[in-house]
C-alpha cells in the first residue's frame, strides 16, 4: 500500500466525476436537450471544465505526482497505480504547459470557428472559414511548441506533428504512420483501380427505396442487443451523427441516425457504435472511474468498433441467422434480395468524395489524403490558403476523381474546425489493429463457425478478457504483443482487404 498514492485519490475521484458530468452534458447537447438550452448549459460547463481544470493542476497534485514518479516509491506502486501515475503526467503535461487565459482563448476560437465551418460548407465557401482555421493552427502550433519546450526541443520537422499524434496515438510516431501509409499506397491504389472498373457489377439499387424509420429502429434495437450491447448498462438515442460517449462502465450512452432512402448506413453506425460500447462495457469494475478506466487509445477505440462493424458486421456468416428478419421487417424491398446480393451491395466499393460514406477499400485512402496535408501544414510546407486546392489534386492522384465542391472536398469534416489535428490516422490505424486481431483469432477459435451459429457471445468475451478489461493499463503495442505476440504490424491489414475484394469481385 502507498499512503501517498492514497492521499492522490480523493483529487482524481473529483476529476473523474467532473469528468462524467461533462461527459453527459455533451451527449445530451446532441440529442435531447431543448434548442434554447446552450447559452446557459454553456455557463455550467464552463464552469464544470474550470473545476476539473484546478482539481488535477494544483500543488498539492504536482508535489504528489513529482513523488510518486521517483524511483523509490514508484516501485511500490501496484501495476494499476503505475498506470493511473503515467496517464495522470500526460493528462498534467497537457494541461499545464498552456498559460490558462489563452487555453479560455483557445475554446471559444474553436468554439467559434466551429459553427463558422458549418456554415461555409453549407455555402460552399471556404474563404470565410479560412481566417478562422488559420487561427486554430496557429493555436495548435503554439500550444504543442510549449510541449516540446517543457519536453527539451528538438530538431525533427515533424515535431509539431508528433505532439499532435500524441494526443490521440501515442504508441506510434510520424515515422511509423509514414511506413504504414506508404505499404497502403503501393499495395491498395493498384486494387482500387481494378474495382473500379467492375463498379457495375454489385447492384445495390434495393437500398435506395423507402424504409420506415419505426421499423429500422426496432431492427437496429435488436441488432444492438445482438452483437452485445447490454441494454441494461447503456442507453441508445438519436442525433446528427452516430457517435458513443461512456460515464462509466455500467452508463454507455450511444446515438445513431436514421435515413428513410438509405437501409444500410443505420445497420452499420448501429454495429459500429455498438463495438466502441461493448469496449467500456467490459472494463474492469476497479478501473472504471479511475484516470485508467477508459479506452486505451483513439486507435485501439476505434479497432475495436471497425471490428464489430466491417470484420464481423460485414460477413456472410454474420448475415446468414438473421438476414431473414431483417427481410420480415421489409417485406416488400428485400422481397427479391439473396442474401448473397444484400452481403454484395453491403461491401460495394466505389471511389467517392465522402470519408464516412466510403468503403472498407477506398476508406484508409481518405485517411492518407487528411495525413499528408495535416502532416505538411505543420511542417509549414503549405499553407492553409493551399488546402482546398491540395485536397482536389490528391483527390484525382489516389482515387481518380476530378475537381468537385469544397463542401464535398476540403469542408467536410468538423475535426479541423475544432483543432483535431493528428486525429484521423487513428480511423486507419484502427481499420489495421482489427485485422491483425482477426487473423490471430482465428488460429484461436472457429470465428465464422460462431458468428454462423449467432454465437458472438464468446468473440465478446474474448475480446473483453484480452482488451478491453485492461482500460488504459497497457497502450496499443502492449496490447497486441501480450495477445497476439507482436507489435503492430500492417501487413495483416493489407492481406485482408486483398483477400476480401479479390474474392468479392471474381478478381483472381
Ligand atoms: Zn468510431
Amino acid at each position: 500500500m502507498s499512503e501517498l498514492f492514497d492521499q492522490l485519490i480523493p483529487m482524481l475521484e473529483r476529476s473523474a466525476a467532473l469528468t462524467a458530468a461533462l461527459a453527459l452534458f455533451e451527449w445530451d447537447a446532441e440529442t435531447l436537450a431543448p434548442e434554447e438550452a446552450s447559452d446557459n448549459t454553456g455557463k455550467i460547463i464552463g464552469i464544470l471544465s474550470n473545476d476539473y481544470f484546478h482539481s488535477l493542476i494544483n500543488p498539492e497534485v504536482k508535489l504528489l505526482l513529482k513523488k510518486l514518479e521517483e524511483p523509490d516509491h514508484n516501485k511500490q506502486l501496484t501495476l494499476e497505480q503505475k498506470a493511473v501515475i503515467k496517464q495522470l503526467r500526460r493528462t498534467y503535461d497537457q494541461l499545464a504547459s498552456i498559460p490558462g487565459r489563452e487555453y479560455s482563448e483557445f475554446c471559444e476560437l474553436a468554439n467559434k470557428s466551429s459553427s463558422v465551418w458549418a456554415k461555409a460548407r453549407e455555402n460552399n465557401d471556404f474563404k470565410s472559414f479560412e481566417p478562422y482555421l488559420e487561427k486554430v493552427v496557429e493555436y495548435k502550433k503554439k500550444f504543442a511548441g510549449y510541449r516540446l519546450k517543457a519536453e527539451g526541443q528538438k530538431e525533427d520537422p515533424d515535431a509539431i506533428y508528433n505532439v499532435l499524434l500524441s494526443d490521440f496515438e501515442p504508441s506510434l510516431s510520424t515515422k511509423e504512420l509514414d511506413d504504414f501509409f506508404e505499404l497502403i499506397k503501393e499495395e491498395l491504389v493498384p486494387l482500387i483501380q481494378e474495382v473500379a472498373e467492375k463498379k457495375d457489377e454489385i447492384d445495390d439499387a434495393f437500398n435506395s427505396q423507402s424504409f420506415d424509420i419505426q421499423k429500422q429502429r426496432e431492427f437496429n434495437t435488436f441488432l444492438a442487443d445482438y452483437v452485445g450491447f447490454e441494454k441494461e448498462k447503456g442507453v441508445i438515442a438519436e442525433s446528427a451523427h452516430p457517435f458513443t460517449t461512456n460515464l462509466h462502465n455500467k452508463d454507455v450512452r450511444m446515438t445513431n441516425h436514421y435515413y428513410e432512402n438509405n437501409l444500410i448506413t443505420a445497420l452499420f453506425s448501429t454495429i459500429h457504435e455498438s463495438g466502441h460500447a461493448i469496449y467500456e462495457m467490459q472494463i474492469r469494475d476497479d478501473l472504471t472511474l479511475t484516470m485508467i478506466g477508459a479506452g486505451a487509445s483513439m486507435a485501439v477505440h476505434e479497432s475495436q468498433s471497425r471490428f464489430y462493424e466491417n470484420i464481423i458486421g460485414k460477413s456472410k456468416e454474420f448475415w446468414k441467422p438473421i438476414y431473414n428478419q431483417l427481410v420480415e421487417n421489409f417485406p416488400e424491398q428485400l422481397k427479391d434480395v439473396e442474401l448473397d446480393q444484400f452481403v454484395k451491395a453491403i461491401n460495394k466499393s466505389l471511389p467517392g468524395y465522402i470519408r464516412t460514406d466510403a468503403d472498407e477499400l477506398t476508406y484508409p485512402m481518405h485517411i492518407l489524403i487528411r495525413y499528408e496535408l495535416e502532416r505538411a501544414l505543420f511542417r509549414d510546407e503549405i499553407t492553409v490558403k493551399d488546402l482546398p486546392q491540395e485536397w482536389k489534386k490528391k483527390y484525382t492522384k489516389y482515387l481518380g476523381l476530378k475537381e468537385d465542391t469544397d463542401t464535398k472536398g476540403v469542408l467536410q469534416d468538423t475535426h479541423w474546425s475544432g483543432g483535431d489535428f493528428g486525429y484521423f490516422p487513428t480511423y486507419a490505424i484502427g481499420s489495421a489493429v482489427a485485422a491483425q486481431l482477426y487473423y490471430f483469432m482465428k488460429t484461436q477459435m472457429q470465428f465464422e463457425e460462431l458468428l454462423e451459429d449467432g454465437n458472438l457471445a464468446q468473440i465478446k468475451k474474448y475480446l473483453g478478457e484480452h482488451i478491453h478489461q485492461y482500460g488504459m493499463i497497457y497502450d496499443m503495442n502492449e496490447l497486441l504483443q501480450n495477445v497476439t505476440g507482436e507489435k503492430f504490424n500492417p501487413s495483416y491489414y493489407v492481406k485482408y482487404l486483398k483477400e476480401k475484394y479479390t474474392k468479392l469481385y471474381g478478381l483472381d
